[in-house]
């Protein structure tokens, strides 16, 4: 069964070896066995490797917004960042998108980006979601209301303030970029923003202001992996 697995394994990369070389790429192929999410993220330390790419299938209804647990565990356990491609992705740089929530970890994916849309000559999009909670009980606890609000709007500059840093360094470096702040739950936004503006990437950290102490992988991170249709870079600090 074993020498099965193997056999199926280096048939596989033989394909990829082919493609490589006739695209005149350098490439290097290792079979390994055990855990796929564990040995791949060891294999990138041995390796040395900056970036772990992985493809995505395409899953439908519910289970479309939930990782497989392959993909879980590798964007957890990398300490590298990692590029994962849904199935039918065309691969263009043209126009990124970076949702941030003030967080370093967002910013730093920033960063990245502004570094990529220099490379690539593409136009930047900072979205950030405030998060409004639901105003169910509006009338009856008013003072309780006024507190939310006053809460919502310091979110609010909180965020403007964190897109200005970044918007700062675009123009700095003579990108295009587009800033916009949306009221509702984070992922939602972000993929309906992704779709509506034509978005090529999604570039975004691994954890954001709950921090990496309190998860190793955030969930809104999660969630736009598991239904975004076009690649995310996740970028990990
Ligand atoms: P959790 O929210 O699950 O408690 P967390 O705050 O550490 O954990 P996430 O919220 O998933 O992690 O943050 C991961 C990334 O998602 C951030 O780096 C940022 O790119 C993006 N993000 C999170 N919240 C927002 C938001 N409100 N608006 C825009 N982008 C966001
Ligand atoms: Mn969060």
């Amino acid at each position: 069964m074993e020498d099965l697995l193997r056999k199926e394994a280096e048939g596989i990369l033989k394909k990829a070896e082919a493609i490589a070389s006739e695209l005149g790429a350098d490439i290097s192929t290792t079979v390994r066995k055990g855990d796929p999410a564990t040995e791949i993220v060891d294999c990138s330390l041995t390796e040395g490797c900056n970036l772990i790419v992985a493809g995505k299938t395409g899953k439908t209804g519910l289970a479309k917004a939930l990782l497989g647990s392959t993909s879980y565990k590798l964007l957890a356990g990398s300490s590298v960042d990692v590029l994962i491609v849904p199935k039918a992705a065309s691969f263009k740089l043209e126009n990124l998108l970076v949702p941030t929530d003030g967080s370093g970890s967002a910013q730093r994916a920033g960063y990245k980006a502004i570094d990529l849309a220099k490379v690539f000559s593409a136009k930047l999009n900072l979205l950030s979601v405030v998060e409004v909670e639901p105003i169910a009980f509006e009338s009856e606890v008013p003072q309780l209301m006024e507190t939310l609000e006053k809460f919502v709007e310091s979110q609010r500059k909180a965020l403007a303030s964190a897109q200005e840093t970044l918007a700062k360094k675009c123009e700095l470096e003579g990108i295009s970029c587009f800033s916009s702040i949306e009221d509702g739950v984070p992922h939602e936004k972000i993929i309906e923003f992704s779709a509506k503006k034509d978005i090529d990437l999604i570039v975004m950290g691994s954890y954001g202001k709950s921090g990496i102490k309190k998860f190793i992988l955030g969930s809104v991170t999660e969630k736009v992996v598991g239904l975004s249709e076009v690649p995310v870079l996740v970028v990990k600090s």
